[in-house]
């Protein structure tokens, strides 16, 4: 009976301050967890309902939460919509004005803010964590909690201070991080970094049924290009450029083909970049070309197209950008155009930077790579990729509707699971190919693994193929990645059992693009 009146409270409350009739998802179970005072982990797609999940909460309890969010940009929107709804809610950032500081910190005294939304600087000023320390905090939301992750795709060095701070603040203040793009090694980091290795964690699916994902060798882009927009004349989409530059070459060459696109760079004067962004909103038939600048916070539900013009920075991005589609969950398209040529112009980008970074750029490079060369349900991969695992393809994307010829590959797997057991599972990818192809090298020699049974076992096929069992190998959930050491493979309890009772399992070679006929889908 007290449950009952629990749930009819948070559902009243929920239609009563923000006029909505449900909660989506898991929002309910959450918000309950929070109210409780416990550690919560939030990972949700993109658009799926994450700020309810600390609004709510934040609004039924004494005291004010403090919001971290990296996105100053989206911060006075966020406090606009809750000022409307009548909640009270201010935000610190380098932004604000004297006078408007000063307001903040009276009303921040007085105890009647229900938000905060503070970005990471400048929660690290000893002013704000002297001001912070006299009020009452309610909890701390960490929002994008991805940027604690050296091995995400937006490493922010302040994020890996708000734990102290926190701490530092009052004793026990509950933490709620929330991302929508988390891998599990990333995961693991952020409860690390958070100290929330208690933390209940509520993981939401990330498949888009309604999202058509397809690769296209990138041969004559702009060709190319003409093609699928006529394909899709009269729809709104975003095609993401890497340069500037090739922003606004893009979006001449789509003007005079006779597209309403637009331009949208950091480069551009604000206010037409403002003005952009406004007509693609508001309008309906609008295209318009960016850098990954662009998309944060936008929320327009009938984005018809995502097209990568040029290959994305890691699949974290990727799945972000393209999840931009298809918010009204009516059909959509996501095409990536790629060449080998994109990743090793990334990885020039990233030359001059630190090594750890340089190297974990790399490999969400790497990852690219795989992506777009496999013949692998897409879908799958991307879920694979963020720790989940989706039984059989989706029926929608380039290969699943395009299938390659299967082959059987039991004893294949098998000499990939014996190697990586009979290495110890100590080794990466590259070394298991080593071992199975009998590569007398130093490395392999010293750890006497030229006398393994497995040794040279698999030399009468060549590297690629061995990297793509050993991938649909991780797919099929036979072995997985180390969670604190990512280039390092493990057995899983499937592949073990697999090992104990062989069956047979069937892969696809990965794409051949320069000798492939791609028909149209
Ligand atoms: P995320 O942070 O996960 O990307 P948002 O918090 O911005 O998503 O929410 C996306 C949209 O969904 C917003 O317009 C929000 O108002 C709306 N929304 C959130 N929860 C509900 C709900 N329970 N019912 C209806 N709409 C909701």
């Amino acid at each position: 009976m007290v449950k009952t009146d629990f749930k009819d409270t948070l559902k009243l409350k929920l239609k009563e301050v923000f006029g909505y009739n449900s909660f989506r998802g898991d929002q309910e179970v959450i918000i309950k967890n929070i109210l409780a005072g416990k550690n919560t982990f939030v990972i949700m797609p993109t658009g799926a309902g994450k700020s309810m999940c600390y609004q709510l909460p934040a609004v039924m309890q004494e005291g004010t939460a403090v919001v971290i969010s990296p996105l100053i940009a989206l911060m006075k929107n966020q406090v606009d919509q809750l000022r409307a709804l009548g909640i009270s809610a201010h935000f610190l950032n380098s932004t604000l004005s004297k006078t408007e500081a000063k307001k903040v910190k009276k009303e921040l005294l007085e105890g009647t803010v229900k938000l905060l939304y503070v970005a990471p600087e400048s929660l690290t000023k000893d002013d704000n964590i002297e001001l912070l320390r006299q009020c009452n905090i309610s909890f701390a939301a960490i929002d994008e909690a991805h940027c604690i992750s050296e091995w995400g795709h937006d490493f922010r060095p302040e994020y890996r201070k708000i734990r102290t701070i926190i701490t530092h603040l009052k004793e026990g203040i509950p933490i709620i991080a929330l991302t929508a793009t988390a891998t599990p090694k990333v995961r693991n980091d952020i409860q690390k970094n958070l100290n929330m290795e208690d933390a209940d964690i509520f993981l939401s699916s990330f498949y888009r049924e309604n999202l058509f994902y397809e690769v296209l060798p990138k041969i004559n882009p702009e060709k190319q290009l003409i093609k699928f927009i006529n394909k899709h004349k009269g729809q709104s989409g975003i095609i993401y450029c890497l340069s500037r530059k090739k922003v606004e070459e893009i979006a001449n060459l789509l003007k005079v083909n006779g597209v309403k696109a637009l331009p949208y760079h950091a480069g551009m004067d604000s206010s037409i970049r403002m003005q952009n962004q406004d007509a693609f909103l508001n309008e309906d038939a609008a295209v318009i070309v960016a850098t990954i600048a662009f998309g944060m916070g936008i929320d327009k539900p009938d984005v018809r197209f995502v097209v990568h013009y040029d290959a994305p920075k890691s699949l974290e991005g990727y799945y972000q950008e393209t999840g931009r589609a298809g918010r009204d969950g009516l059909e959509s398209y996501c095409l990536m155009f790629f060449s080998p040529k994109d990743i090793t112009k990334l990885e020039k980008f990233n030359k001059d930077k630190p090594v750890t970074e340089r190297d974990n750029a790399r490999i969400l490079l790497q990852e690219i790579s795989y992506y777009a060369n496999s013949s692998v349900c897409r879908p799958k991969q991307l879920l694979h990729y963020f720790g989940e695992y989706k039984n059989g393809g989706c029926n929608h994307c380039d290969n699943c509707l395009r299938p390659h010829e299967p082959f059987e590959a039991k004893d294949d797997v098998l000499l990939v699971l014996n190697s990586v057991k009979l290495t110890e599972e100590r080794f990466g990818i590259e070394h298991i190919i080593d071992v199975v192809m009998g590569k007398n090298n130093e490395y392999v020699n010293s750890y006497d693994h030229h006398k393994l049974d497995v040794f040279g076992k698999g030399k009468s096929e060549d590297k690629a193929y061995w990297n793509t069992v050993i991938r649909q190998s991780m797919i099929s959930g036979f072995v997985k990645k180390d969670r604190d050491n990512i280039t390092i493979l493990k057995l899983t309890e499937a592949g073990r059992e697999f090992l104990q009772n062989p069956y047979s399992i069937k892969f696809t070679k990965d794409h051949d693009y320069e000798n492939e006929d791609l028909q149209d889908i």
